[in-house]
């Protein structure tokens, strides 16, 4: 769809016209998710210099109303029409006044038009799924300043995506903990003479676990992340080793970086995120306590640094930094996302769709916690490969992956409750 196919009311030019223009204006895409209410809290500290021009929500209607009262965007938009009625109403209750109501819309289109709208300076890229690649898509071609925390954009359509970002020069600068990582390690040396990247993982909560006890852990066990609170998929997915498998996959688009030099190892602590090999054998690591508001933050303020609301380490209490090659038997999936990377074309894209679903199937209990892999394994045995020439067509190679991983899910689930297809 063409940017500007949902066309934005008068009343968001005159509010721009009006006084806005001394602050970095923001869109967030996810802001009622764990990224997007970080970001907001980083707006929240920072407001003098950050206002919020758009958030963007799926279903949560109560906390966008809440974030709505607090920073006053001009355009809020829901993923679906029938939620704007219910959030109207929650405005209404909050007795809002009608100069400071926010255009209210829904769906895609939106989405898109509030990520490219020329008073946007920055846009926070953090709706979970595929939903807001195409936002973030048309806001490279845009070249806005973007933060992008959603991993699935890369995962799925990375050889689009930065072929954009080159062709227009935009900064896209990346939120998830490791890529941000490995982004300030890189500034210690020329691109050309990193020879490896090394990113960290947690392991998860299943590290020390057999075969066997995976078999049978529960959603509330995969659900209790050791280290980092984040959304629900993103937790499952660092519970199986596929977050970790996804980032390798990112990494390679955002620095250029073959599969085979980027390395993963376990470092249950999460204080060491990313590390950059130099080619006369220096390593510089990027440290940090475990708060997404550091790489929010930097994102936010790229070229520049600045007191952030995070937790410092203190060096003089002794810490024991472990780590630990990763079990690729135990944890098949990430070895399977080193195998789609390099198989190249669609393979990314299948892999992320699968998983999706089959994580999904496994938080309703409808598979076994060791059946994701399976299903992502059958699904992209039978899901042909092919190079996307447009966000259009990702997005119909997600969809057909989808179908295929819902598939492979009802064979397992053995025709329990019907998986809807999404
Ligand atoms: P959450 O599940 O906490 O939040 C997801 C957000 O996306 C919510 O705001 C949700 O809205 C919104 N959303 C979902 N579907 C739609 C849709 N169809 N249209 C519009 N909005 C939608 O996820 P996280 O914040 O944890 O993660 C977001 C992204 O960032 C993911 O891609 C994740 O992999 C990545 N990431 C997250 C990290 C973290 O620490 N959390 C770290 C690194 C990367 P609602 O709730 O209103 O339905």
């Amino acid at each position: 769809m063409p940017p500007g196919s949902y066309k934005l009311g008068a009343n968001v030019t005159e509010w721009y016209d009006g006084g806005c223009l001394a602050m970095k204006l923001i869109t967030v895409l996810g802001s009622t998710g764990s990224i997007g209410r970080n970001t907001l809290d980083i707006v929240r500290q920072r407001s003098t210099e950050f206002g919020v021009y758009a958030l963007v929500a799926g279903r949560n209607v109560a906390e966008l109303a809440r974030q709505i009262l607090e920073f006053r965007p001009r355009v809020a938009v829901v993923a679906e029409a029938a939620s704007i009625a219910p959030l109207a109403l929650l405005l209404d209750q909050a007795g809002i006044p009608s100069a400071d109501r926010p255009e209210l819309a829904s769906g895609p289109e939106a989405y898109v038009a509030v990520a490219v709208a020329p008073e946007v300076d920055f846009l926070m890229s953090s709706i979970v799924g595929v939903s807001g690649m195409e936002a973030t898509y048309e806001a490279i071609r845009a070249r806005k300043r973007i933060g992008l925390a959603n991993k699935e954009t890369l995962v799925a359509a990375g050889r689009l995506i930065m072929s954009a970002v080159k062709q227009y020069g935009t900064e896209l600068t990346p939120v998830d903990s490791e890529h941000n990582g490995a982004h300030q390690s890189l500034r210690a040396g020329r691109r050309s003479e990193a020879v490896k990247l090394i990113l960290t993982a947690s392991g998860g909560p299943f590290r020390k676990f057999s075969r066997q006890e995976m078999a049978n852990v529960t959603p509330a066990q995969a659900l209790n992340h050791p280290t980092w609170k984040m959304g629900p998929r993103i937790t499952v997915d660092s519970a199986t080793l596929m977050n970790k498998g996804f980032e390798v996959i990112e990494a390679c688009w955002l620095f250029d970086f073959e599969a085979d030099d980027v390395e993963v190892v376990v470092h249950p602590q999460s204080t060491v995120h990313a590390m950059v090999e130099y080619n006369d054998g220096s390593v510089i690591a990027q440290v940090c306590a475990t708060d997404m508001r550091m790489p929010i933050q930097y994102a936010m303020t790229w070229p520049d640094r600045a007191p952030a609301p995070v937790a410092r380490l203190d060096w003089k209490q002794s810490r024991q930094w472990d780590f630990e090659a990763p079990d690729f038997d135990r944890f098949p999936l990430l070895g399977l996302a080193y195998q789609a990377q390099k198989a190249g074309g669609s393979a990314t894209c299948t892999l992320n769709a699968a998983d999706e679903i089959a994580v999904e199937a496994f938080l309703r209990e409808q598979i076994a916690f060791s059946a994701i892999a399976e299903v992502v394994e059958d699904t992209l045995a039978v899901m042909p490969s092919r190079e996307a020439a447009s966000i259009q067509e990702v997005l119909e190679i997600d969809r057909d992956s989808r179908a295929a991983a819902a598939e492979a899910v009802r064979r397992r689930a053995g025709g329990r409750t019907a998986l809807a297809l999404t």
